[in-house]
């Protein structure tokens, strides 16, 4: 029988603000532990959590940039459960009124373009976190996490492959990032994802029942973790087996999962409507002003890229994916000329050093304007294509000037008439038979003679002054 998979995600994004969702405690990351804690954010009888203005103004940015409808109320539950990371014994959440519903986002994957159902977007706060010393067989608990804001971001059940949520998330953080509600940082745990994965059989409407895989803490794992949900699942059912509804945790460096603990139910929480908390309601002046601050959007854009500076739809897409590497560009060709000489050197050699060093583009070591001066130099003449990689490679490791670097190396290129003229008199003299054979009609070998040209200049001969030179004299 052949199985449908069908899958949900669920990704929890930090919101930006400087302060936490219902108290004034700070935000930032890495203090020592416990630092960034208060009476109301450790839970103590008798405090009041004060709803954070900000943190409801990007939850709005995020509905607004993600097609959901704003609700005009929405409500504050209480999610009750036992966990020493969570000292009330509740988290403070949205249940059955959330900020956001009934939003969508296009994606493209497997080829083909999708619209992905968002049910909600809801506001609640992170809960602290647990550090486990093995050593002393000791685990202990930072509270700094606690109370941090973050927003909730539901899926419909719309994505049938593992690559579609790969691309439906990948779009989302990147969209999350361009309104600047989240910093996105996987690692960090800013931006987190749990998918939600069935199988069914083909034609069935009905859906399979559900497991709900946690610690994906990246898009590479999110997909693999997925695959191997798939074939999982495929197996116990082909078996004639039942998927139970369990959470699992994807082990990265055994690249499988394994059954953390059975799933629970939303009435397993006993939500109820936080009697602290009064309903947060949001009139059209605030959706109307958030609205009016919004930047532009990946889309927008990509579309802008393709009409402003004439690049394919690929190399827009490729360029505005991140909104670093958009800005990286834009300030890049600011003083250039050929634009899609420029897009090409961000998208090879400058993207594949990134890869390579497994850096994001704000981690460079070279900045846009240094780049820009290495594109110019090229765009003038000064050097050659490959004297540009030569130079961009010691850029990388000495952190030095293009400009200097030429000149250190003596990588000027040689346009000059007279001097190259000799050379090539020289080859063709050197060389009889190849002129003969090039005479002959077998042209092919004119990379011969252009190599032979760029070997008495060590390379650093103008092609765009040595080939009709060579043709004429050929
Ligand atoms: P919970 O917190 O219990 O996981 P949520 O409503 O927050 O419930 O999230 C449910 C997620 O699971 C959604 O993304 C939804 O699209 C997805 N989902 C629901 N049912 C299925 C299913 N049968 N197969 C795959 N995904 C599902
Ligand atoms: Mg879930
Ligand atoms: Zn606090």
């Amino acid at each position: 029988m052949a199985f449908e998979p069908v899958i949900g995600l669920e990704v929890h994004a930090q919101l930006k603000t400087k302060t936490k969702i219902f108290c004034s405690c700070s935000t930032a990351f890495g203090k020592s532990p416990n630092a960034n804690t208060c009476p109301v954010c450790t839970g103590m009888p008798g405090v009041l959590p004060v709803l954070n203005k900000q943190a409801v103004t990007f939850a709005i940015k995020a509905g607004l940039a993600t097609n959901c409808t704003i609700n005009r109320e929405s409500r504050f539950d209480r999610k009750n459960y036992f966990y020493p990371d969570l000292p009330k014994g509740y988290q403070i959440s949205q249940f059955a009124m959330p900020i956001a519903e009934h939003g969508f986002l296009d994606i493209e994957a497997d080829g083909t373009e999708k619209r992905i159902g968002i049910t909600r977007i809801h506001m609640e706060e992170d809960a602290g976190k647990l550090i486990h010393d093995p050593l002393r067989g000791k685990s202990m608990v930072d509270l700094n996490r606690t109370g941090v804001p973050l927003i909730e971001i539901v899926s419909e059940p719309d994505l049938r492959t593992a690559s579609q949520a790969g691309a439906y998330l990948r779009k989302l953080h990147a969209i999350l990032k361009y309104i600047d509600v989240c910093d996105g940082n996987m690692e960090q745990g800013s931006f987190r994802c749990d998918a939600n994965v069935s199988l069914r059989p083909v034609g069935q409407e009905k859906f399979g029942t559900r497991t709900e895989l946690k610690n994906l803490n990246s898009f590479k794992n999110v997909e693999k973790a997925i695959l191997y949900e798939i074939q999982r699942q495929t197996y116990v059912l082909e078996e004639g087996g039942e998927v139970i509804q369990e959470t699992r945790l994807w082990d990265p460096t055994k690249n499988r999962s394994a059954s953390m603990r059975g799933k629970e139910e939303a009435h397993d929480y006993r939500y109820f409507p936080d009697p602290d908390l009064v309903p947060l309601i949001v009139d059209d002046a605030w959706i109307q002003d958030v609205r009016a601050g919004m930047p532009e959007l990946p889309e927008e854009k990509k579309q802008r890229f393709i009409t402003a500076y004439n690049l394919s739809e690929y190399d827009a897409a490729v360029l505005t994916a991140d909104l670093d590497m958009a800005n990286f560009f834009e300030q890049t060709i600011t003083p250039l000329k050929n634009i899609k000489q420029a897009a090409n050197w961000i998208m090879t050699t400058l993207m594949g050093m990134l890869n390579a060093k497994a850096i994001e583009i704000s981690e460079s070591p070279v900045s846009a304007h240094e780049f820009s001066k290495l594109l110019g130099l090229l765009e003038s003449s000064r050097i050659n294509a490959n004297a540009a990689k030569t130079v961009f490679e010691q850029m990388i490791e000495t952190g030095q000037d293009p400009e200097s670097i030429v000149k250190e190396k003596g990588l000027e290129q040689v346009s000059d008439q007279g001097e190259l003229e000799g050379m090539v008199d020289e080859i063709i003299q050197e060389n009889p038979d190849e002129v003969q054979a090039y005479r002959d009609g077998k042209t092919k070998l004119f990379s011969f003679f252009m190599g032979q040209v760029m070997k008495k200049t060590r390379g650093k001969a103008d092609p765009k002054v040595v080939t009709p030179m060579l043709k004429s004299k050929l």
